[in-house]
Parts: structure tokens; C-alpha cells; sequence
């Protein structure tokens, strides 16, 4: 049942309950002049709270950590972390806090945090504040990527704050409240590992497996359970963030989600023009996290992951028995395996991606029989991949917006093959390309080009956010204070595979000289 009052948040604190040492009590600070800038509706009702009590009075204050709901126990969540490849091993929420967890409506376990709401003991320097521009950006993405498909953290409001935050000038301050499936990164094991603290890491790691992977819960090997469950999660959520021409920005370890869900939106961007090196963050000066480079990055935290909890698997079998140097050496050597296996794992899903965009039947007609698009999938491409492959290469070379160029073979399926043409220089590469397409697409029985083409366009978005019209809508609202520009282009990610004709804007790539100028900036 909703709840109609803003007392009325049945909040369950297992986090704070059960993970002693974690965590650190902490309120958020007090602001002068809180007025709401978004409240996710449809994320409200999926919670069981009641839309318009929260943006009724009271919302503001709610949203910008002036009233606490009650149940609500702030805690900042420490953790370490891999940052651009070298270790933090205490970073921790500087500016987040843990109000506590709700259990949705369909029994799914959220935690509900602040962003923004001033500094916690893990705050080292900063300030604890963010600007409204982060913050509606962070809310735009998530939401973005959500009607995508791709798991995600997600804003249930963003609230002004009525005070300055001091960044090159001063901006306004906002807090954004995050919904995430949990907050345990690849840094929170790596924060209990580094100092050496065993039963810390395992009630951690229990705790994990319980929230995420309950079948394993008690069971011998869980531990190798719970990497291998996070290494397929992440698996499939790369694959999905290279087939949406999505750029994290800053994958570092205690930016990666034991979930599978995405995190931490800072300088995240979609490419427009396909180009494998892309990279827009402004701090990501070596292209350490450009999209071609993400697959890897994410097997590299694993690898973090594993060492991790490697302890706690070689304590396990000592327990049991076991010698404890031939122990470590063999479950060295079973994580090891696991790790091994994610590049296949995170091709197979790449390739299903890639088969549904093409609008192709989800088996490759000539791959050997019994696959399941499995592990043979990193040593023989097969025909389908090679095809995929060949379309990216022409993307490359002739510069086409990735989104459009996808979009339009959807078109192409249907007939009408001009608007595909539109984005091409060299049109007998294309041809040639199309025609290998057809061949391919002809194999696929009981399929009308109509059915493939309705087909394509719910696996290939119209509309993703594109960072011009993200940053008009942004600038109008913390320079103009309006919302407008904001929340249409939030209708327009909100249906990504619609073609509406009163959103056609948002579909048109920047100039390309906006785009080569384009530089993302980390969400402080
Ligand atoms: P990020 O890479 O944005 O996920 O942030 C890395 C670390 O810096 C995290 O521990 C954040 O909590 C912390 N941090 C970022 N911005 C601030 C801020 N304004 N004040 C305090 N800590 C911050
Ligand atoms: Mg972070």
C-alpha cells in the first residue's frame, strides 16, 4: 500500500544492523532553502510511497536532508579503491550517506541514499556538497539508461539546496537521493582485505551473497560463487553499456557494483561518431577508461575482486582440512579460471546484443551445433560476429553516429534504404556491407522485413542522451533556473525506442566540432 505520509517509509536497516566497522553514523547538514527539481514518479510508486505526498510540502525538506524520514539511520559506507589504477585503501561516502533500505513492490531489496548532503568522516578534503548540474545530470542518465534496458542506479528526486557550493565559481548546491539494488562495490572488499580484517571481510562477503546471490547463501565455495555471479553480471551489463555507445568515465574499482547495476555517473557519455577510443573525461588523460578499453577494465576489477576474497577461500579450506599453501595454490588457480572465463562470457553477451540490433535470429546459423553462443565465441568469431564486426569497422572509418547509423539499418530492414545512405561518405563499402547483410538476414525463416524491422527498433534506440542537448538542458537550469529544457529532454530518453516527431531534435547528433570538443567533467 502507498504510504500518505512522509512518516511512513518501512525502512529496514541491514547495512547498518549487520556491518559493524563499515560504516560511520553521520546527519546530513542542514540547508537553507530546499526546492525540489525532480522526484522520479513512476521509481516512487515502484518503492510503495505516494507521489504526491513527496511533492507535496515537505518533499523539499525530505529530499534535501533537512527532515529525516523516520527508521531513516544515515550512515556513511567506507570502502577502498583502485583509482586510475593505483590503490586508495580508505576513500569511502565523502559525500553520500545510507539512509537506510526500503523493500519494493516487487519484493526487490533498495537501499535509498543521499548525494550531496555534506561531509561524512570519509570526506578527506571535499566539501561533501555537489552542484545542481551533477546532480540533474546523474537523475537524466540514470533515467536514460534505465528506459534502455541497462541496470542502473536510479534518482528518486534531485533537491535544491539554496546554498552555494565552491567549485572554479560558486554553483548551486543540490542533493540527489540514489535507489540502488545495494551499495557494495569491489571497494568495499577491498577495504576489508587490506587491513587484514578476515571476519570483517566474511560478514561482508556473507552479507553479498545473501543480498544478491541467496541461493548460494551457506554453501561450500560460495566465495568463488559470489566473484564468478559478479563476473556475469558485469559481464552482461559491459556488454550492454558497448552496445548503447556508453562511456563510464571513471571505472574504478570502488566505482563497480557487486549488483551489476551502473554507478556513479560522473563523467559518463554516449558516443556519438563510433570511434573505439573515445574518451571525454577531462581526467582520463591516458584514455584509461575509453570505451574500447571497458571489457578489459572490468575483467582488470574482477581480478581486484578475487584477490579480495581470496582469503577468505583459502580460510575456508584450511578449515576443512586442507593444506594451506597447496589450498591457496589451487584456488589461485580456480579464480584465476574464473577470471579467464569473463572476456568469453562478456562476448557471448556482446554478440546476442549485436545479433538483436542486426536484427538477426539470436543463433548464428553457422556456428557448431549446441552453442550457446559460449566460449568458443573469443577464438572463431563466426560469421554473425564478423558481420557485426565489419558494420563497426565502416561506422569507424566513415565516422557514423553510432545511435543513427544502427537505427537506420532498422529503416533499411523495412525497405528504405536512403536514410541509412544520408550518413555515409563511401556508399559502395556500405552496399557491400548491406548486401552481406540481406544474404545473412534471407537465412532467417518466417521473418517479414516488417517483423525484423519492429524487431530492430526495440533494440536500437532513436534517442539517447546526447551531450549537447544534456548540457543545454543543464545549463538552463543552473544558469536560467529552468526546468523546462531539463524535462523535456527527460521525456525524450524516458522512450528511447519511440520515434514521436515532437522529439525529433533530440535524435540529431551535435556538430561534430561540439563533439571533438566535448569533455566530461567528474560529478564534484
Ligand atoms: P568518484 O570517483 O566521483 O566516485 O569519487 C571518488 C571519491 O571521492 C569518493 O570516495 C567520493 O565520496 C569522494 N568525493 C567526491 N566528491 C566529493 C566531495 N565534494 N566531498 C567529499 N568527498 C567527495
Ligand atoms: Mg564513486
Amino acid at each position: 500500500m502507498p504510504s500518505t505520509s512522509l512518516a511512513a517509509w518501512p525502512f529496514d536497516n541491514t547495512y547498518a544492523r549487520e556491518l559493524a566497522g563499515l560504516h560511520a553514523p553521520c546527519q546530513p547538514s542542514r540547508v537553507p532553502a530546499p526546492r525540489l527539481l525532480f522526484l522520479n514518479l513512476p521509481l516512487a510508486t515502484e518503492l510503495g510511497l505516494d507521489p504526491a505526498t513527496l511533492a507535496g510540502p515537505g518533499g523539499a525538506d525530505l529530499f534535501a536532508g533537512n527532515v529525516l524520514p523516520p527508521g531513516a539511520e544515515p550512515i556513511a559506507q567506507v570502502y577502498a579503491g583502485h583509482q586510475f589504477g593505483g590503490f586508495s585503501p580508505q576513500l569511502g561516502d565523502g559525500r553520500a550517506l545510507l539512509l537506510g533500505e526500503l523493500v519494493d513492490r516487487a519484493g526487490r531489496r533498495r537501499d535509498i541514499a543521499f548525494k550531496g548532503s555534506g561531509r561524512t568522516p570519509f570526506s578527506r578534503g571535499g566539501d561533501g556538497k555537489a552542484a545542481v548540474g551533477p546532480m540533474l545530470r546523474e537523475a537524466l542518465i540514470g533515467e536514460a539508461m534505465h528506459a534502455l534496458g541497462i541496470p542502473t542506479t536510479r534518482a528518486l528526486a534531485v533537491a535544491a539546496t539554496g546554498e552555494p557550493v565552491y567549485r572554479e565559481r560558486p554553483l548551486p548546491g543540490a542533493v540527489l537521493t540514489r535507489v540502488a539494488a545495494s551499495h557494495l562495490r569491489v571497494g568495499t572488499f577491498q577495504f576489508a582485505a587490506a587491513r587484514g580484517d578476515g571476519a570483517r571481510l566474511r560478514l561482508l562477503a556473507d552479507y553479498a551473497i545473501a543480498r544478491h546471490d541467496s541461493d548460494l547463501v551457506g554453501t561450500p565455495g560460495r566465495y568463488m560463487g559470489l566473484l564468478a555471479r559478479v563476473a556475469q553480471r558485469q559481464a552482461a551489463l559491459v556488454a550492454q553499456w558497448m552496445n548503447a555507445g556508453f562511456i563510464h568515465g571513471v571505472m574504478n574499482t570502488d566505482n563497480m557494483t557487486v549488483s551489476g547495476e551502473t554507478i556513479d555517473y560522473g563523467p559518463c557519455a554516449f558516443m556519438e561518431a563510433f570511434d573505439p577510443q573515445a574518451v571525454f573525461s577531462s581526467i582520463d588523460r591516458q584514455g584509461r577508461y575509453a570505451y574500447g578499453n571497458q571489457p578489459g577494465i572490468a575483467r582488470w576489477n574482477l581480478a581486484r575482486l578475487a584477490e579480495a576474497l581470496l582469503p577468505l577461500m583459502v580460510e575456508d579450506e584450511v578449515a576443512a582440512g586442507g593444506d594451506e599453501d597447496a589450498a591457496a595454490e589451487g584456488l589461485v588457480a580456480q579464480a584465476t579460471a574464473v577470471i579467464d572465463a569473463f572476456p568469453a562470457q562478456y562476448e557471448a553477451h556482446l554478440r546476442q546484443g549485436q545479433r538483436a540490433k542486426l536484427g538477426l535470429a539470436l543463433t548464428d546459423p553457422d556456428a557448431g551445433a549446441g552453442t550457446d553462443g559460449g566460449t568458443e565465441a573469443a577464438t572463431d568469431p563466426g560469421p554473425d560476429a564478423s558481420l557485426a564486426d565489419d558494420w563497426l569497422a565502416l561506422l569507424h572509418a566513415q565516422r557514423v553516429d553510432f545511435t543513427l547509423g544502427w537505427r537506420r539499418l532498422a529503416d533499411a530492414a523495412a525497405g528504405d534504404e536512403a536514410p541509412l545512405r544520408a550518413l555515409f561518405t563511401d556508399l559502395p563499402a556500405l552496399q557491400g556491407w548491406l548486401a552481406r547483410w540481406q544474404a545473412r538476414c534471407s537465412l532467417d525463416s518466417g521473418d517479414t522485413p516488417g517483423e525484423r524491422a519492429r524487431r530492430m527498433r526495440r533494440a536500437n534506440p532513436w534517442i539517447i542522451p546526447r551531450n549537447h542537448q544534456v548540457e543545454l538542458a543543464l545549463e538552463a537550469a543552473m544558469e536560467e533556473g529552468d526546468l523546462g529544457p531539463f524535462d523535456r529532454l527527460l521525456a525524450a530518453v524516458r522512450a528511447p525506442f519511440e520515434e514521436r516527431p515532437a522529439f525529433a531534435a533530440y535524435a540529431e547528433p551535435a556538430p561534430a566540432a561540439v563533439t571533438a570538443a566535448y569533455r566530461t567533467f567528474c560529478g564534484t
